[in-house]
């Protein structure tokens, strides 16, 4: 019988070419494609002449999909997942997909590509060989102090991710809890407005003029 798969596969941050010859090809050979946005994924899918079905997942539809795909993946379906930018379960819808195929042991193989986290630390300058990955913070007050209260103490580099509405926010809550630290702010990488900024917090307020776009903020540990 045909086994299924379930690719999970990477793709842009930004710059449309940044997604692997093996993304592309497999992307070709797919049954099924599950796309956060079907609109913003059809962008690439055009640009590179690839026909597939697509079929939209996303957190609002996850539940009810789940069943829905692990009948395609146990009937023998090639399936693929994307997000809308970088790697599917970064932060992104796909974690429970992945983990109910596994429970079931359908087979599950990553098409690496971009994600914000690496493409940031990468260029952050800061050290590198372990750190965190905190993803977006709570937004309530007192679980989001609570967190930045715990990463404060942390060694190892700390990453977040952070949304264009709560940036300054973040800036603030960063220079109060965890004082004046070595910071590096990412915004728009590999986008026309790519902006890398490194220096300590006050310094990089001070040099960030436009609070516009996506953003990671890498943050050194404790000494
Ligand atoms: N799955 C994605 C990944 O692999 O990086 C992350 C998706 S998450 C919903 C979106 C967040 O990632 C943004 O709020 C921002 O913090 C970060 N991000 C995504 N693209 C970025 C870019 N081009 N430059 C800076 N940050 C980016």
């Amino acid at each position: 019988m045909k086994e299924g798969i379930l690719y999970v596969i990477g793709g842009p941050i930004g710059n449309l070419e940044d997604i692997t010859l093996r993304a592309l090809e497999v992307l070709r050979s797919l049954d099924v494609l599950l796309c956060e946005d079907t609109r913003r994924t059809r962008i690439i899918l055009e640009k590179y002449g690839i026909k597939v079905k697509t079929l939209s997942y996303n957190e609002h539809n996850e539940n009810k999909r789940i069943p829905e795909v692990i009948e395609l993946l146990e009937a023998g379906l090639k399936v693929g997942i994307m997000s809308d930018a970088g790697t599917p379960c970064i932060s992104d819808p796909g974690y429970r997909l992945v983990r109910e195929a596994r429970k079931r042991g359908i087979n599950v193989s990553p098409i690496p590509g971009p994600s914000a986290v690496v493409a940031a630390l990468s260029v952050s300058g800061l050290p590198t060989d372990s750190f965190v990955f905190e993803g977006f913070l709570p937004r309530k007050k007192g679980k989001r102090k609570k967190k930045l209260q715990e990463l404060a103490e942390e060694r190892r580099t700390v990453v977040i991710y952070e949304s264009v509405h709560r940036i300054e926010r973040l800036l603030d809550e960063l220079q109060e809890i965890f004082g004046d630290r070595e910071v590096c702010l990412a915004r728009e990488l590999t986008k026309l407005h790519e902006e890398v900024l490194f220096g300590r917090l006050s310094e990089v307020r001070e040099k960030l003029k436009t609070v516009k776009g996506e953003f990671v903020i890498t943050i050194k540990g404790r000494d």
